[in-house]
């Protein structure tokens, strides 16, 4: 039995097969107006990442379909698995033997009734369109934005830990900036996407170290004998937790302890400058049991240890009989 083209490139994207994509896909077309290479290879990333995600079961079925909106009444189809997760829907625009574009739908009626989870496939930035032409302004805010990438990701290449100082000098030197460009507006840029990134994890580590030395402080506190007494260890959480609210704040960053460096993204830096922090959190959540019921139930759950949850369960059943009459 032999198969289509149009065939083979519909069970190309069901296998998640980009190799096989490229060789059917045509070098002088654009789909989803962009060519063809950037096509592949973004689907490329985009099916990797779903092969190696285990909780993606990869038996994706097409199932056929109409666009409601973009290109009302063009055919496609829908990429299904066996547990009703959806990556993709597309219009699919025929020729005789060929499909002349392939583009995401985002009003996309599908035959399959049963998707329960819905990946939205990739979506390319104005400026990797074929033919999109960057105005003067845009041009220049293009030059500053690769400037500052350079920068990092060079500085990234020599060092897999960067220093304080860098980040707080390559920050200063370029966030006042970025925030001012004309170019957010309602397009999308290649040039801004990661320099957002690399801007946010560092705004996110530059506010851990500030807090981290004011953990310091209350560390230092601390050491008083007073506070061997539970109630007044009690009154000190309860102090620092209105100085430092972020204290229960859940630390989306990944700690390295063998090679000493913690990661916000792709943004390392030595722990020792968020040794503190760390300590005063894991301290919270070892006494978590000894502050009153109404704030432990704010913490995050993970605070809540078996104790800690024992304990005040057991303490909050007689507490609530004398405070609430209900
Ligand atoms: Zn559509």
């Amino acid at each position: 039995m032999s198969f289509t083209k149009k065939q083979q490139i519909i069970a190309a994207f069901e296998k998640l097969d980009a190799f096989t994509l490229s060789n059917l896909l045509d070098d002088e077309k654009t789909y989803q107006d962009v060519p063809k290479s950037l096509f592949v290879e973004r689907y490329r990333e985009y099916f990797d990442g779903l092969k190696e995600d285990a909780s993606v079961i990869c038996d994706f079925k097409a199932y056929p379909g109409k666009c409601e909106g973009c290109s009302k009444g063009k055919i496609g189809y829908s990429f299904v698995n066996s547990e009703g997760t959806c990556f993709g829907e597309f219009v699919f625009v025929e020729d005789e033997d060929d499909f002349s574009d392939i583009y995401v739908c985002h009003d996309f009626n599908s035959t399959n009734e049963d998707i329960l989870d819905h990946y939205n496939g990739i979506t390319f930035c104005d400026d990797e369109k074929v033919g999109y032409m960057l105005t003067f302004d845009e041009l220049v805010e293009k030059d500053f934005c690769l400037r500052a990438l350079n920068e990092i990701q060079s500085e990234l290449k020599k060092n897999k830990i960067l220093s304080l100082e860098f980040i707080k000098e390559w920050h200063k030197k370029y966030n006042p900036h970025y925030g001012d460009l004309k170019i957010f507006g309602s397009k999308h840029y290649s040039f801004t996407l990661l320099i957002t990134n690399y801007l946010g994890n560092i705004r996110n580590a530059l506010s851990f170290i500030e807090l981290s030395n004011k953990s310091a402080l209350y560390l230092e506190l601390l050491k008083d004998k007073v506070f061997a007494d539970d109630e007044a260890k009690m009154m000190w959480m309860m102090a620092c937790m209105e100085d430092i609210p972020d204290i229960n704040l859940y630390l989306h960053a990944k700690v390295n302890e063998e090679e000493n460096y913690i990661s916000f993204g792709r943004i390392n830096i030595d722990l020792k400058y968020m040794t503190d922090y760390i300590k005063l959190q894991k301290l919270f959540q070892q006494n978590s049991n000894l502050l009153p019921y109404s704030v432990l139930m704010s913490l995050p759950w993970d605070w809540k240890t078996p104790s800690a949850m024992t304990d005040t369960e057991n303490d909050c059943e007689r507490d609530d009989d004398e405070e609430f009459p209900f």
